[in-house]
């Protein structure tokens, strides 16, 4: 699913992670074949059910996980065989913000040391400046300077996402990687964030994991929907939302409840059904048993991604999926 046009920043091909083997020992693939380019500013939104293989590819994309096959570029180099300083410098230019904010801080670190420590550790500001890289990481991200002194457990959540944005941003990445980073944020700091990540998308790379469709609408460029372990669908962003070729994403859109401003984003109770198990998928197209549309070829064959439309893809037998498209589309 390579792009035309100038070098990615980001290049995975053929990613495949198999976890231990089921009750008939077969191993059971969480990422299976799964490829996807991200240029330099440039904003992919990677959404899908939990479960979908969302964290484990981004961890590949990390190299916090190591792939059982497939290649990964980073800036033209191989990024799976780095090592030494070189991996150094990837770690330093690939930053993620974890899903829970607030858990993935350090309870026992002030703020201003969980904030100074990746200075420290990349050898990127001498001791005596980081007090003021510090705060102007803070300010960076909307929050006072003061902040610096308390632990996270003092942070409302939104703020404890905001700092851990400041902390993701402090080596100055050339890649961001956020997972889910307005899941159990009230409104207000859902906005903020958004707000913060929409002022970041001219800069650097972002690849967006997100259950909030409507936030991956107004933030990415493209968007690659997986499901089951594989992409079964990819395309700009306004095409994708306006014409949903894939009954799995038509279905995610349609699941998107319409905007209330109080409402607290949290991971969206889902379609109905199930998605399969890893190890467990059902022959021919992984959706089969919850699809709509399913014809007696979708039980036979799996579906390949095919172009549906410039830079548009998707996989599925047929062309195009009956069906409304956008029945009310999501609400940024
Ligand atoms: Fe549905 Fe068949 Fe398309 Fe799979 S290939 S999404 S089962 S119509």
């Amino acid at each position: 699913m390579g792009d035309d046009g100038p070098r990615p920043l980001l290049e995975a091909v053929g990613l495949r992670r198999a976890f231990a083997g089921n009750r008939r020992g077969q191993r059971r693939w969480a990422v299976d074949g799964v490829s996807l380019a991200l240029h330099a500013a440039e904003t992919v939104g990677l959404v899908g059910e939990s479960g979908c293989g969302k964290t484990t590819l981004a961890l590949m994309l990390l190299r916090l996980l190591t792939p059982d096959a497939g290649a990964l570029r980073f800036d033209g180099a191989d990024a799976l065989a780095l090592r030494g300083s070189d991996l150094r410098r990837f770690r330093c230019q690939v930053q993620i913000v974890l899903q829970q904010a607030q858990a993935s801080l350090d309870p026992a670190m002030r703020i201003r040391d969980v904030l100074a420590e990746p200075l420290m550790l990349h050898g990127l500001v001498p001791g005596p400046r980081r007090e003021e890289a510090v705060r102007a990481a803070l300010r960076g991200v909307g929050l006072p300077a003061e902040m610096a002194g308390r632990h996270p457990h003092e942070l409302s959540g939104g703020e404890a996402q905001r700092v851990a944005l400041a902390r993701a941003l402090v080596p100055h990445p050339r890649l961001l990687v956020c997972d889910e980073p307005t899941t159990g944020l009230d409104a207000l700091a859902r906005q903020r964030i958004l707000g913060l990540l929409a002022g970041l998308r001219t800069e650097i790379g972002l690849l967006l994991i997100s259950h909030d469709l409507p936030a991956v609408r107004s933030l990415a460029s493209r968007v690659v929907v997986l499901y089951a372990g594989r992409v079964v669908e990819a395309g700009p962003a306004a095409d994708v939302f306006a014409r949903p070729r894939h009954p799995y994403t038509r279905a995610l859109i349609a699941a998107v409840p319409p905007p209330d401003p109080g409402q607290v984003v949290r991971p969206r109770p889902g379609l109905p059904g199930q998605p399969p198990e890893p190890g467990e998928r059902p022959c021919g197209c992984a959706f089969q048993p919850r699809c709509p549309v399913a014809v007696a070829a979708c039980r036979a064959q799996r579906p390949e991604l095919r172009p549906l439309g410039p830079g548009h893809q998707a996989a599925c037998h047929l062309d195009p999926p009956p069906g409304p498209a956008d029945p009310h589309g999501p609400h940024g």
